[in-house]
């Protein structure tokens, strides 16, 4: 059993950070997806405005035979949690890729340091609703800043990969009024794209795609030298963390005409609705639409310190973010 938390930053506050089951190769590689993702957590956190610092937890799963072994996940969860017990509060866990509210009930059975349980529990529940929410307000901003106005009706938005946030942008730009482009390479998700009345494209196809929005919520790493020269749409703002493969990618796609609004900004409605569950009040789910929605604004000065300047949004993103951390420490 292999169990992680790497904790990047604890300068603004306790690093709050998705604990992520995933299959890696080797101890290597859960590291460094470890370092990184705490890394990309930091910047979210700042940027975002939140009293917290950036960590992330990894449980190395074995082969899903073994996984699926009475008591596997359990002991996982369960070795884990001692783990986050020994930091002491520094690392605060909560749902990621591959773990959900209910594992979170077994995390807090060895550790009070952990969110994200369900509203049942006094929680926040399934973070993936106010991501959407966190996207979708985004994507308005950026829409208003490119064609002149928030509103989605009659525009054309590319949403890749239908899954717990994609699924939900989709259907909220649906019932703007957007007329939709759905890729997943799972065919079950058709019965969705149908029901929506979007088309369906490989996703290949799609990125290509002549939308006004692509969305990526699916896999980080899709916007890479092959694939910028090929977007096809005039504003890229999406779910999926790490889109970038590369840093100077921000500048080929300034470049090229498009806006790309830095993931680290639009994505974080989810850890905002989680953070709201770590204040004293409590939980309480206006306080968390109210704060996610301020997304909106966030990336609204972040695109006006781009325009004024000629950075990249990404390094006005990054900007704020360095400035945030510096008045912290
Ligand atoms: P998910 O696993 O529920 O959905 C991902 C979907 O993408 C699945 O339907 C999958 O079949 C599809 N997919 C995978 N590869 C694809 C490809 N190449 N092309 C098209 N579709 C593909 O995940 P999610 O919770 O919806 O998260 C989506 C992304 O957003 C992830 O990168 C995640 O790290 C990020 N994110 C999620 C949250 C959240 O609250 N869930 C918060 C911040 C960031």
């Amino acid at each position: 059993m292999v169990s992680i938390v790497a904790v990047h930053s604890t300068a603004r506050g306790p690093s709050l950070g998705g604990c992520r089951l995933w299959r890696y190769d080797d101890t290597r590689s859960a590291v460094r997806d470890a370092l990184r993702l705490s890394r990309a957590m930091t910047y979210k956190s700042a940027v975002a405005g939140l009293p917290l610092g950036g960590g992330k937890g990894v449980i190395m799963a074995p082969e899903a035979s073994v996984l699926a072994r009475r008591g596997m996940r359990r002991a996982l969860l369960l070795d884990f949690a001692d783990t986050v017990d020994a930091l002491g509060g520094a690392y605060v866990g909560a749902e990621d890729v591959g773990t959900s509210a209910r594992d979170m009930h077994v995390i807090a059975e060895g550790t009070r340091h952990v969110a994200g349980l369900s509203r049942r529990r006094g929680g926040s529940g399934d973070p993936s609703p106010w991501t959407a929410l966190g996207v979708e307000t985004a994507i308005r901003v950026a829409c208003a800043r490119v064609f002149g106005s928030p509103e989605l009706d009659g525009r054309t938005v590319a949403v890749a990969g239908l899954g717990s946030v994609g699924a939900r942008l989709a259907t909220a730009c649906a019932r703007a009024g957007a007329a939709l482009l759905v890729s997943d390479i799972d065919p079950a998700k058709r019965d969705l794209a149908d029901q929506l009345g979007a088309r369906w494209l490989a996703p290949d196809a799609l990125l290509a795609a002549p939308a006004d929005v692509f969305a990526p919520c699916a896999l980080g790493g899709v916007l890479d030298h092959h694939t910028v020269p090929r977007v096809g749409a005039r504003i890229v703002a999406g779910a999926a963390n790490n889109q970038l493969a590369d840093d100077d990618l921000a500048e080929r796609l300034r470049d090229r005409g498009v806006l790309w609004a830095p993931d680290f900004v639009v994505n974080a409605g989810g850890i905002i609705n989680i953070a709201v569950e770590l204040e004293p009040e409590g939980y309480d789910p206006r306080r968390a639409r109210t704060r996610v929605r301020e997304i909106g604004d966030t990336l609204g000065r972040i695109l006006d310190a781009a325009a004024a300047t000629g950075a990249t949004p990404l390094a006005a993103a990054t900007d704020l973010a360095s400035r945030r951390l510096a008045t912290a420490t």
